[in-house]
């Protein structure tokens, strides 16, 4: 099955908003079997739109749409898609009933615009919204298949999930494409390519290596008639993978660094506790996105000014003989949200966010430091990419320390 997806609208060709429906789509197509041939990107124009569509149409077996079915006058994916398959849409008395209810039920009168909301064809059936008021469009015709759903990304993920993707399923008879993650940190990305050099050879499953923000990602890739059949043939290379590079990897899939952190404290159960100055919050934020990490995590001291940190346990005599920007520092920061909190492990980032240098430290340089009440641990490193990506490396680093530090607790 040959797909294309279009989104819809003048906000994503402004570059006001990023088109993550189209990142959301095209990732959960190869494991339905459907092949995705090409993306676009089209403003709120009736014109150009209905263009598109007849082009799209002439070549590809579904098309996707996201956005457009809001009432005002520029959202014109319904008018597209009518004249596109030469039809013309009409009131349904049954979706009008439920977009009155929906109003209804919040008090609210319907604007007369929302009726658009309401509009079928006689080759579209409506598919259900519960999170807004614009139900998608199934339309077929002539064995092709084209799907609107709405902009906002939860409504449309939620359309996807539930209505659109089932759906598709049940239509595509080709092989489907099932993916498999196994994530690594420590190694270079030579060094993992040279570790499984024997595996890279396969063809199906076929395996590639990425070096991403937390650490080098290995992809197993099969193509099989089922999900299961493919699920088969990935298990006995992941297992080798696994085997090579053993303590190294620290994840699957969707697996973060903070949930991995979450699941090693959870395990030995100890608690943690965070001191932060160039990250400003970003780490206690970060470790707070696992679910459950109220069982482990305590809280976080942002120690901004030199006297804060002060005032919440570093050493005057360290802050004076190395300053704030150096290991000393980060390893003191670290003890004192230990003792502080009352935790187990204390964990502290100190460093030059920029754009300015600092104690005559150049921008970038950063001091992450681990304790685990009986040691300190210290990685000092360098990285000069604009200040967001220095508080985000930062976490990561911190992430790679507390695991090390943990997994030697064992
Ligand atoms: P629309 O359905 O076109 O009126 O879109 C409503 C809102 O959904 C837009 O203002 C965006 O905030 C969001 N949206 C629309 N299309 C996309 C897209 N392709 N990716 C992410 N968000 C989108
Ligand atoms: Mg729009």
């Amino acid at each position: 099955m040959k797909a294309e997806i279009i989104s819809i609208g003048t906000e994503i060709l402004l570059g006001d908003i990023l088109d993550t429906n189209t990142n959301y789509i095209a990732q959960r197509l190869p494991g339905l079997g459907i092949d995705l041939y090409t993306t676009h990107q089209i403003g709120d124009n009736l014109e150009r739109l209905t263009e598109l569509l007849r082009v799209a149409w002439s070549r590809s077996d579904v098309i996707l749409c996201t956005g457009g079915l809001g009432p005002t006058e520029d959202d014109v994916t319904r008018d597209g898609i009518a004249a596109m398959l030469g039809e013309t849409p009409e009131v349904d008395q049954r979706l009008e009933e439920e977009l009155r209810q929906w109003f209804g039920r919040r008090g609210a009168h319907m604007p007369e615009r929302n009726l658009k909301q309401a509009w079928l064809t006689p080759s579209t059936k409506d598919i259900p919204n519960p999170r807004g008021t614009a139900p998608g469009w199934w339309s077929e015709k002539d064995g092709r298949i084209i799907i609107a759903m709405p902009g906002p990304p939860a409504e449309m993920s939620r359309m996807w999930d539930k209505e659109v993707a089932p759906r598709l399923r049940e239509r595509a008879t080709d092989a489907v494409i099932v993916s498999h993650t196994v994530k690594t940190v420590g190694l270079g990305e030579g060094t993992v390519d040279e570790m499984v050099s024997a595996l890279l050879k396969s063809r199906n499953p076929s395996i590639g290596v990425y070096a991403k923000a937390d650490g080098i990602h290995l992809r197993i890739t099969a193509k099989a008639p089922t999900e299961a059949e493919a699920r088969e043939l990935i298990a006995p290379v992941q297992e080798e993978i696994e085997r090579i590079l053993g303590p190294a990897v620290w994840g699957h899939d969707d697996d973060t660094m903070e949930l991995a952190i979450g699941r090693l404290l959870r395990e030995r159960g100890l608690t943690l506790a965070t001191m932060e100055s160039a990250t400003g919050g970003l780490l206690a934020s970060t470790i707070t996105d696992a679910p459950g990490s109220s069982s482990y995590f305590r809280g976080g001291l942002v120690a901004y000014a030199t006297e804060q940190k002060i005032a919440w346990g570093v050493p005057a005599e360290v802050v004076e003989q190395h300053g704030v920007i150096s290991p000393e520092c980060a390893k003191a920061m670290a003890a004192a949200a230990h003792a502080q909190l009352h935790t187990d492990i204390g964990v502290a980032v100190t460093g030059v966010a920029g754009p300015d240098e600092q104690e005559g430290k150049p921008v970038g340089t950063m001091h992450v430091a681990v304790h685990d009440g009986f040691d300190d641990h210290v990685i000092s490193y360098q990285f000069a990419q604009g200040r967001e990506a220095a508080k985000r490396r930062a976490v990561t680093v911190a992430f790679q320390l507390l695991r090390r530090v943990l997994l030697a607790r064992g």
